[in-house]
């Protein structure tokens, strides 16, 4: 017996706001090898209301703590029920695995979002490219999914890069967009051969001579590039020594945990120039050494600040300074209203002075 409650208008229903909240899984999808798509409703009843291209962070419990991990949302506003993002476990992946092994329909998990300015949204153009690699694919194919159903006539050349044609994410959905809409042209391209899958298209890394092969007029276009960090280098450097404008060129970094280890604090010998720290919600009075942010000095002083991208871009780590003034560089992960009522991103702030922080 189907649930009837779901049955609702969406005036009947409140938006999804940037606090936590539940998201329960209504279905799990194999995409291509080690790749999978979880789609989720609200288990508040709420509808999703972001910009194509954002991103969420999932708080996935695992046996060891919570881990925190970002993801692009695969799926487009313009179908505000649901929302999925789409996930390549890469070796020895902890996060992403936890998911796959675990979450099956009817799981809840935390998530914090949407954020995130990477989206058409925010450059708005009459003509774009994209061009990704990889997992890359999942903002192009919001932006994409969204202009299928709000704007069809969209001029879109889309270079798609994967390693083989079986890892080519979301092939048959973009070969069926392709044959929908009239403005969107795509351009596959495969680096090895594989038994699996025959293959007719495009060999090779793109370069200056394939670009404006795929996109004759690429010098017109708001170019969205996202992928493996060499990967979108290579796109830059290319453009740049194509005189392309780079005003118009925005990348979407999924980058990679450090895997720095902090150094432990060392309250008895302390450096001379390190900074007082005091976490005011836990009551932990320590030390910030030189070089070690605001999150760094927080787990060498056993205080738990949740954390993500640690690059300063998702704003997981955002904690609220009482006192004291910090050198904060982070990728656009908050707002400058918060900076000014006071928040910080723990990941991405060092100490100037003595600090109070509520954590
Ligand atoms: C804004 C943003 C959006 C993102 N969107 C997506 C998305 O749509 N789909 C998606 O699959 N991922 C996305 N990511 C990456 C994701 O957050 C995780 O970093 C990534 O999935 C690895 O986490 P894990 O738990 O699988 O591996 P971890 O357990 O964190 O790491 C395991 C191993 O993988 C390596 N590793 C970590 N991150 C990466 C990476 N990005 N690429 C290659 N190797 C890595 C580590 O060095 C380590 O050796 C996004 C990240 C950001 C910041």
């Amino acid at each position: 017996m189907p649930d009837l409650s779901l049955y609702r208008h969406l005036d009947e229903m409140a938006p999804w706001n940037d606090r936590l909240q539940v998201l329960e899984v209504t279905g799990v999808i194999d995409e291509a090898p080690d790749v999978k798509t979880f789609t989720f409703r609200s288990d508040a009843q709420t509808w999703f209301r972001y910009r194509p291209g954002q991103f969420v962070t999932l708080e996935l419990p695992t046996a060891d703590g919570p881990l925190m991990r970002t993801y692009t949302l695969s799926s487009s506003p313009s179908r505000p029920f649901s929302l999925s993002v789409t996930v390549k476990a890469q070796p020895g992946s902890v996060g992403t695995r936890w998911m796959f092994d675990n979450l099956v329909r009817g799981s809840r998990i935390r998530a914090r979002g949407p954020a995130g300015d990477f989206s058409h949204h925010n450059h708005p153009a009459s003509k774009y490219l994209f061009i990704s690699a990889g997992s890359g694919v999942t903002p192009m194919m919001s932006m994409l999914r969204w202009f299928n159903d709000c704007a069809p006539w969209t001029d879109v050349a889309f270079i798609n890069c994967a390693r083989r044609p079986e890892e080519i994410i979301f092939r048959k959905e973009l070969e069926l967009l392709g044959g929908k809409m009239p403005g969107l042209s795509l351009g596959f391209m495969i680096e090895e051969r594989s038994s699996r899958e025959s293959w007719f298209g495009h060999m090779g890394r793109i370069d200056a001579v394939r670009l404006p092969l795929l996109s004759p007029d690429f010098h017109e276009r708001e170019v969205f590039c996202c992928g493996p960090e060499p990967f979108m280098r290579a796109v830059r450097s290319m453009l740049e020594s194509a005189g392309f404008d780079m005003a118009h060129y925005h990348q979407e970094s999924f980058g990679a945990p450090p895997v720095e280890t902090p150094p432990a604090a060392v309250p008895d010998q302390a450096d001379a120039a390190a900074m007082a720290i005091r976490f005011s919600d836990s009551g932990v009075e320590g030390r910030c050494l030189p070089g070690q942010t605001v999150l760094q000095a927080a787990r060498a002083n056993g205080v738990r600040i949740s954390a993500a991208c640690e690059f300063g871009l998702c704003g997981t780590c955002r904690v609220r300074k009482v006192s004291g003034e910090v050198e904060m560089s982070h990728n656009g992960g908050i707002l400058d209203e918060e900076i000014a009522e006071g928040y910080i991103l723990a990941c991405c702030s060092k100490p100037l002075s003595p600090l109070e922080i509520e954590a």
